[in-house]
């Protein structure tokens, strides 16, 4: 089968694409520009004409993936920009809702081969993050409306996260029950936490790392850059796994039509400081212990959300905390970052 990935040099989209390619699916990447695929096509050489790559410099345009889909079976759309310093809501919530419905409506126009959409979704959009500490564990059956009411009643003065979090809850569930009649396919939205773990794609310097990963290091190491790391309970998910879900998300019929919490382990960044400073992949005197001991608590956090429906779904194993810290180390270590 052939396999649309968009965004295919991102963070998490280049473990798509790898898994899919071992898995010996036929991989078609766009990039937004011919520059932004030369690394790709380093990377998986080996691989010939299994992976092509088309160029779709803009995602928000109407008809943007209409050549695209072409031809087509399964797509995994993960282009969306995820970082926080935007001027205006529509900097963020366009590209997000308007690249998802224009993928949509490509398919239903241009591909009717298409069985399976995969959309890589947020977490933000089950939870609510303003309300602290949950009294329980979220899962796929709730929804973070309240953003969206913030977003639209204010959006020129509501600080940046909100906006990120609203863009991830609208758009593609409505698509599909307004077109029900006319499309072939069903959708999954993965709904990852933080995503951690190795970076395969391309980064010349570490302030260029994605959200989730430059958090990592700013947080996490002594550099030039370092920030405070924020209190608090989060989540996350290895690279690897949002991958593998990604991947097992095309090839299980059953699962359609479901959102999907990818999710391995509840953590506080101290946790991950203490991971890293016996880690032996970086010496420990460069690692951030701002407040040693500062996390009184030592029982295990509680991971925010529910994970169940994966590891059911799919008999989930997920990559232990450990490793996906060292994992992400090593990498920075690998791009001369530490
Ligand atoms: P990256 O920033 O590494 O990749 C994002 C991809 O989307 C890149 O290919 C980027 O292209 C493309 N993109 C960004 N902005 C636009 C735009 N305006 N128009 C077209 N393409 C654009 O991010 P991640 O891999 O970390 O994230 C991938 C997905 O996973 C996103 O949907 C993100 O929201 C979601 N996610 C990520 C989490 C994380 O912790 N990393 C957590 C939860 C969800 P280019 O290189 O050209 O900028």
């Amino acid at each position: 089968a052939k396999v649309l990935v968009t965004g295919a040099n991102g963070y998490v989209a280049v473990w798509v694409v790898r898994r899919l390619l071992e898995d010996g699916y036929s991989v078609r990447g766009t990039v937004r520009s011919a520059e932004k695929g030369t690394h790709l096509r380093e990377l998986f050489k080996s691989y010939g004409d299994k992976l092509g790559l088309v160029v779709v410099p803009d995602i928000t345009k109407e008809g943007a993936f209409d050549e695209a889909v072409k031809g087509i079976d399964i797509v995994e759309h993960t282009a969306s920009p995820f970082h926080l310093e935007v001027d205006i809501a529509d900097d963020l919530i366009a590209p997000a809702v308007k690249g998802t419905l224009s993928i949509l409506e490509s398919i239903k126009k241009n591909a009717p081969l298409v069985n399976r959409v995969i959309i890589t979704g947020s977490v933000s959009s089950v939870f609510n993050a303003f309300v602290k500490g949950p009294a329980r564990l979220y899962d796929e059956n709730d929804w973070n409306d309240s953003v969206i009411e913030v977003v639209e009643k204010n959006p020129k003065h509501s600080p940046p996260i909100f906006w990120y979090l609203a863009s991830k809850t609208l758009a593609a569930w409505e698509f599909m029950e307004k077109n029900k009649p006319a499309i072939n396919f069903d959708l999954v939205v993965v709904l990852p936490t933080y995503v951690f773990g190795p970076a395969l794609h391309e980064v010349k310097a570490p302030m260029q790392l994605n959200q989730s990963l430059r958090e990592v290091y700013q947080y996490v190491l002594k550099t030039q850059d370092t920030l405070p790391a924020p209190e608090g309970v989060y989540a996350c998910v290895d690279v690897r796994d949002c991958a593998a879900i990604h991947v097992l998300s095309a090839k299980t019929p059953e699962v359609g039509n479901n959102r999907l919490i990818a999710s391995g382990h509840g953590f506080r960044w101290q946790d991950i400081s203490d991971i890293a400073a016996s880690s032996k992949v970086v010496d420990h005197n460069v690692v951030v212990r701002a407040t040693p001991g500062s996390v009184t608590d030592k029982s295990k956090v509680s991971g925010l959300v529910r994970t169940d429906k994966a590891e059911t779904l799919f008999g989930f194993k997920w990559t232990s905390l450990e490793d996906t810290v060292r994992d992400t180390l090593a990498s920075f270590k690998d791009k001369n970052f530490i």
